[in-house]
């Protein structure tokens, strides 16, 4: 079966999942949207309200902060991937509890495969949790500890680099946030211009599962 048709797929089935409570408060569901051949993911928390109402992610005030990112680093937002660890909106914005993020990585599990891209970002904490915790068998430290560097992790069946940043939100009105999440990009067009050669850049240590 093809990318487009598993994606066909994946997108019918969220749309009328009912795993979770969140879809009783939904407007839209937000799966993800990009390049399904992209080498990149970018992976975030949930959907806010302007995504909850378009069914796209990252089009609020935080998306707007983020294409300017992907932008600074020499990309653009079509090439890569780009979904959420949850894909409705949490009510009032709260932040996703952990049965909701495990529950939707049902789904988030089968985009990762489909897609399949060699280098993903982590937009914050959960995308952390869960790219470091339930897939990479290692303990997540949180952003604060570590961001700035690449980690590689075996993520559902291949070796993928990690690098864990603040979630663009949070950089929304504050300066030094904005400037360490802008050199984590930096180091993503590193690291995606690297391309085969990751394996030179990556060193494996026991502890953590490699750290750059
Ligand atoms: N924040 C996220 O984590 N994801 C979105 O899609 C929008 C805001």
């Amino acid at each position: 079966m093809s990318k487009e048709s598993m994606w066909g797929e994946i997108r019918a089935e969220i749309s009328v999942c009912v795993k979770c409570s969140l879809s009783r408060s939904r407007t839209r569901v937000v799966p993800g949207e990009g390049n399904l051949f992209s080498n990149v993911m970018l992976l975030g928390e949930a959907p806010g309200r302007n995504e909850d109402e378009e069914g796209r992610p990252f089009v609020g005030a935080a998306g707007r902060l983020l294409d300017k990112l992907i932008e600074g680093a020499g990309f653009k937002r079509e090439d890569l991937f780009i979904t959420n660890v949850v894909k409705c909106r949490p009510p009032n914005n709260r932040e996703p509890k952990l049965d909701e993020l495990v529950t939707c990585s049902y789904f988030t599990d089968r985009i990762i495969a489909i897609v399949d891209p060699r280098t993903i970002v982590a937009l914050g904490n959960y995308a952390g949790y869960y790219l470091f915790e339930l897939k990479g068998g290692t303990k997540w430290a949180g952003v604060t500890k570590t961001r700035g560097r690449v980690y590689r992790l075996p993520i559902l069946g291949a070796q993928r680099a990690v690098i864990p940043t603040y979630h663009p939100a949070a950089a929304l009105y504050n300066p030094q946030l904005y400037e360490a999440i802008r050199a984590d990009f930096e180091l993503l067009k590193t690291v995606a211009s690297v391309g085969k050669g990751l394996e030179g850049l990556l060193k494996f240590t026991k502890s953590r599962g490699g750290v750059s």
